[in-house]
């Protein structure tokens, strides 16, 4: 006892020596003069350091005294003002396979689309302007005839994105009474978007029928009464049931709901205006055939299958979109100016299904023939050359991708990965440099190997990504 509180009164003494030998922070920031950093965040971070020694030495760590000295403070701040001169959100390199990734961005759009987007932003341009008629338009409008003439719709609508679109037809079309939909379908998307949590917020009240796995028409029938006012089917998108499963499909709701007067609404989620079944994917119903099928108004992201940027795509009868229109909850949720220009751009490649897939980056990754992602890795394996073998254990690898972004979610893409496997350092160690890195490079651990999937990797990309690849190991040397 009489030890511990002597050595404690000794790490005391010690302690208030480093803590008089933390520089001032005036004194810090004439050593940084020089800097090309604005005062402010440098004074932070000069800040923020010294604090962070100042918490460590109270709390008992073990600082050395040469840390405080200006020979180690000065890299370690240029360092971090670097980092916080660098925009916080930059582009990486997505390795991962999942082409409609969500936490790296979903979409990337086609050449056209960006050109058209930095043409409306740096410039003033008819958003609301006719320029026909020389009096107020409506955003609108815009993309309106193209979204009709491309799917067949009497009407279409444009909002910030599906979660809002959803939100907003539910509102006009149900707020105050019953909505229907099956068990089975109450599906929570990327967990802030649940179907009984949004149809809350609308207003409108949930009717729930079937079981979880089989849902019947006379499930639905029964259901309807004096307060129904929609219909709702929602694509299940991030889950499936497999088994002894069964719902409705679209038309004999739709016979249905004719029979009691009341309109049909499809969350597509996913929805693509392209049968991605032809290029060996699995058949999902496109935007056109939910149309066709009668379904009164059809809601999907701008940013999944159809490739495009964020945006709530609200299609159906006039009369239906119109009343959406009309809600002033709309101009809440209305879609800006980028978007529509990236979107109408997007929308104009549908009228030629081939040239549509081959410029919209989403859809050409998903049908790219696994025997040309097998020469991407081939190719970035020549690039990293004769140098990297000494550091990684590097090998081709048959792998499967995945699709993402809540559609279709058991598809498995075959694909090719550059397996890496590091010498010098550990694989947790090798991700963690590889997000660091300029770009971030985000690819997966799998059985022991780092993995690069080339699917989602553009071939512009590859000598970038083997730069990082050369420039990330050589320096660090602890397993
Ligand atoms: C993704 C998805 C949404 C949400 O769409 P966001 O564009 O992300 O807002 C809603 N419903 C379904 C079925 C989805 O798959």
């Amino acid at each position: 006892m009489a030890d511990d509180r002597k050595l404690t009164a000794k790490g005391q003494t010690a302690g208030k020596a480093l803590l008089r030998a933390i520089p001032k922070v005036d004194e810090v920031l004439a050593w940084l003069a020089g800097e090309k950093a604005p005062l402010l965040l440098v004074k932070g971070e000069v800040r923020r350091l010294l604090e962070e020694f100042r918490g460590r030495i109270l709390a008992g760590e073990v600082v050395e005294p040469g840390e405080l000295e200006r020979e180690s403070l000065l890299p370690l701040l240029r360092e971090r003002i670097g980092r916080r001169l660098r925009n916080n959100f930059r582009p990486v390199i997505n390795a991962t396979g999942v082409v409609v990734h969500t936490n790296l961005g979903r979409s990337l759009l086609p050449a056209g689309a960006m050109a058209q987007l930095t043409a409306v932003a740096g410039s003033y341009s008819n958003l609301e302007f006719d320029l026909t008629t020389g009096k107020r338009g409506s955003r609108y409008s815009l993309v309106e005839e193209l979204l009709c003439e491309l799917t067949g719709a009497e009407a279409a609508l444009v909002v910030n994105n599906n979660a809002a679109a959803v939100l907003l037809v539910l509102e006009t079309l149900a707020a105050g009474r019953e909505v229907i939909v099956s068990r089975g379908q109450l599906v929570e998307i990327g967990g802030s978007f649940r179907i009984p949590d949004v149809m809350a917020r609308s207003g409108a009240r949930l009717v729930e029928v079937g079981a979880t796995n089989r849902t019947h028409l006379r499930d639905y029938q029964q259901a309807i009464g004096e307060q129904t006012a929609l219909l709702l089917k929602v694509h299940t998108s991030n889950y499936r049931q497999i088994g002894f499963t069964s719902e409705v499909g679209a038309e004999e709701l739709v016979a249905l709901a004719a029979d009691h007067g009341l309109p049909v609404m499809e969350d597509l989620g996913s929805g693509s205006l392209v049968d991605l079944s032809r290029f060996g994917l699995a058949k999902e119903p496109t935007v056109q055939e939910v149309l066709r099928a009668g379904v009164d108004v059809v809601t999907f992201s701008g940013d999944k299958l159809l490739g495009g940027p964020q945006a709530g795509l609200i299609l159906g009868k006039r009369e239906i979109v119109d009343r959406v229109k009309k809600n002033p909850l709309n101009r809440a949720l209305r879609i800006d100016k980028f978007t529509l220009a990236a979107l109408e751009s997007v929308l104009r490649l549908y009228y030629d299904e081939e040239r549509a897939r081959v410029e919209i980056p989403t859809l050409r990754m998903l049908t790219t023939p696994t025997p040309e992602i097998r020469r991407r890795a081939q190719r970035l394996r020549r690039l990293l050359g004769q140098e990297a073998v000494e550091y990684y254990r590097i090998e081709l690898l048959a792998i499967d991708s995945r699709v993402g972004g809540g559609a279709l979610p058991e598809m498995a893409l075959p694909s090719w990965a550059v397996a890496l496997n590091p010498r010098t350092i550990s694989l947790s160690r090798l991700e963690r440099a590889l997000r660091a890195a300029t770009p971030p490079v985000i690819g997966r651990i799998e059985n022991e190997r780092f993995l690069l999937d080339l699917r989602t990797v553009a071939d512009q990309e590859l000598t970038a990504l083997a730069g990082v690849l050369r420039d990330v190991l050589p320096k660090e040397e602890v397993l």
